[in-house]
């Protein structure tokens, strides 16, 4: 049996990849030292025999004191509100966190998997964004922080690729979602999901035009896992190549939720990307891998989930 060590396994994503992990007969150890990740994401996993968690914080030396095969090196803070409240620790996950975790995959010969993000292209001046694409970031910008952790961390791990032989790979993960995402963590679906299903306004930022493309989780997960057990070293994009603006989104939110919420517009945060589209030929030409499950699906299934946390706020 395998086993996987996934850091920020208690987060949204996290916490979906130890299930899916779990599913496919791995071993899972999840560490999390629960800045943005929460117990009541791997609560019915506690009990497993093949899961563990361990609280900690990777920016901090670390080991684990069984053999590892897989490390999935999900922890960082990801919403726009999560970093700018945290913008250091964002810089230092990005740097001693991915240093700590990279090491530890080289002591124990394991394969490592970067979660990396779209925002590496920052506001993208080539639509939809391939690989091959080195960006338009602005470090010193709100969104700096956690960009350039970002990009460090691609160039750390492919360091350790080049001289330090340790078996690497990075996935350049683009806009996703689904159970579990916090419903007040800022990003558009679950905001418009929470605004929708209490009847309150759905606040657009801008005039709503800008555009993300939306994968939903199960699909992350299972590309995710794809990847690591591929022998790709390169960066590969893992996302819904199905475009909308974010207006399209929030409208869709209120006819899937029957909301009678209105939608209002909101000043654009500073450095917003206008356009996030991936371009997937890479990840269908090496690993086989596209999303299977549309958008209107995938907030069917998230709906569902959060019309239960929603009716229970107190217990988030
Ligand atoms: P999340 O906030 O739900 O999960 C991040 C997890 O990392 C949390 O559980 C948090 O407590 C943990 N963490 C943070 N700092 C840590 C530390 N120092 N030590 C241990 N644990 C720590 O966010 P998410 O959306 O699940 O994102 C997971 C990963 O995927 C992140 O690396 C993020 O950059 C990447 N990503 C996510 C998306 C997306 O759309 N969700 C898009 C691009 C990239």
């Amino acid at each position: 049996m395998p086993t996987s060590l996934v850091t920020g396994g208690a987060g949204f994503l996290g916490s979906n990849l130890c299930d899916f992990l779990l599913a496919r007969g791995h071993r899972v150890i999840c560490v999390d030292n629960l800045d943005t990740g929460s117990l009541e994401n791997i609560r019915h996993l506690k009990n497993g025999v093949n899961f563990r968690f361990e609280m900690l914080d990777i920016t901090g030396h670390y080991e684990v004191d069984e053999p590892i095969d897989f490390v999935y090196h999900m922890a960082s803070p990801a919403s726009p509100i999560d970093y700018a409240r945290l913008p250091l620790h964002t810089l230092k996950v990005g740097a001693y966190g991915t240093h700590n975790t990279l090491g530890l995959a080289k002591k124990h010969r394991a394969r490592f998997l970067l979660a990396s993000t779209s925002e590496v292209y920052g506001d993208p001046l080539v639509h939809p964004q391939p690989e091959s694409y080195w960006g338009n970031v602005n470090p010193i910008g709100p969104r700096g922080v956690y960009d350039e952790a970002k990009r460090y961390a691609e160039a750390l791990t492919m360091a350790y690729l080049r001289q330090q032989g340790v078996d690497t790979c990075i996935a350049r993960i683009f806009n996703t979602s689904g159970p579990r995402m916090r419903p007040h963590d800022g990003r558009a679906v679950p905001t418009f999901l929470r605004q929708a299903l209490s009847e309150k306004p759905l606040t657009v930022f801008g005039d709503g035009s800008h555009t993300r493309s939306f994968c939903f989780v199960d699909d992350m997960a299972r590309g995710l896992v794809l990847l690591a057990e591929s022998d790709v070293h390169e960066p590969v994009n893992l996302g819904n190549p199905d475009e909308m603006s974010i207006l399209e989104m929030a409208q869709l939110i209120i006819e899937l939720t029957d909301s009678r919420s209105e939608i209002v517009f909101e000043a654009l945060p500073v450095d917003d990307p206008q356009v996030r589209q991936p371009d997937i030929t890479r990840a269908k030409q090496l690993l086989g891998w596209e999303p299977e499950i549309d958008v209107r699906e995938g907030l069917r299934r998230t709906i569902a989930h959060y019309t239960k946390v929603v009716a229970e706020p107190a217990s988030r």
